[in-house]
């Protein structure tokens, strides 16, 4: 969601309602105050542009997410609307910083704890204030609570580092250029350079690449390499075959290509990475 999406809200009885207030991280609205309500939404904004993302802020090791009080008093109404969330098992949502104002909305998330000598609470997601369900994956029994916070984690890990690349490319496939026009960004992704898997492999903009969904298949699957001059290379056997217009155009043509990296050095392909990647491609 957007900034703007979270301050226009919804409708109910009558009266719109923000999602989020800009100024503050705890939000009750004024409609839930009179009785000393529970918050609405709690708002965690990205680190600011030109700050390395630091990934485990908020998130602990075990998938919850700590959350800290609005300033040094426990009981301002802030901090009040919070712990009656945790008091009443309210559910909240939480807006999760993935760029500059933009947001993945987490709904509902439960207030688990209560630290007052640290000014922090303990929010989960939903499922995870369950308790001891478990469920199969993969062939074994994973505690739900993991399961989730896992899935949640990895998540808004990928939204975000879709948010940091697209716009470190400015919205445009690295190979091709399209995504200029609003409607076509979401045919881009975020590729990694080298895989997820791969403990190097952290989603940092220096580790990827925008790339438009057939481009992105194409670099996966070793059809289309990018040495590290940058320089677009793509497999022999596919220069060879004949199809339409969408190998023509969309895939032969791009041979030889050089691509459009951000201007900035620190958001430039990691040139190791690349020849490292590179390799595979040519051992393909
Ligand atoms: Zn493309």
């Amino acid at each position: 969601m957007t900034r703007e999406q979270m301050t226009a809200g919804f409708v109910f009885g009558g009266e719109r309602i923000p999602f989020a207030n800009r100024a503050v991280g705890i939000w009750r609205p004024r409609q839930l105050s009179d009785v000393d309500g529970a918050a609405l939404s709690i708002t965690t904004s990205a680190p600011r542009v030109g700050v390395t993302p630091r990934y485990t802020d908020e998130i602990r090791s075990d998938g919850w997410f700590s959350y800290k009080y609005q300033g040094a008093d426990r009981d301002n109404h802030f901090n009040r609307s919070l712990r009656r969330a945790f008091t009443e098992r309210r559910p909240l949502i939480y807006f999760y910083g993935l760029a500059a104002g933009v947001y993945e909305a987490l709904f509902p998330v439960y207030v688990l704890e209560d630290h007052p000598e640290t000014l922090s609470v303990l929010v989960a997601p939903d499922v995870a204030a369950q308790g001891d369900l478990t469920l199969l994956h993969g062939g074994s029994e994973v505690p739900l609570k993991a399961y989730v916070t896992r899935a949640v984690k990895q998540r808004l890990h990928q939204h975000k580092f879709r948010e940091l690349v697209l716009g470190a490319y400015r919205h445009r496939c690295t190979v091709c250029s399209i995504g200029a026009k609003d409607r076509l960004v979401s045919l881009l992704d975020a590729a990694h350079i080298l895989a997820d898997h791969d403990e190097r492999g952290l989603p940092e903009i220096p580790n990827g690449l925008s790339l438009c969904k057939i481009h992105h298949s194409a670099y996966d699957l070793n059809i289309l390499g990018i040495a590290p001059d940058l320089r677009v290379h793509i497999r022999e056997d596919i220069l060879a075959e004949v199809d339409g217009p969408m190998l023509q155009h969309g895939i032969k043509e791009m041979q030889g290509r050089v691509i459009r990296v951000p201007g900035r050095e620190v958001h430039q392909p990691r040139k190791d990475f690349l020849a490292e990647r590179f390799q595979q491609f040519e051992a393909a």
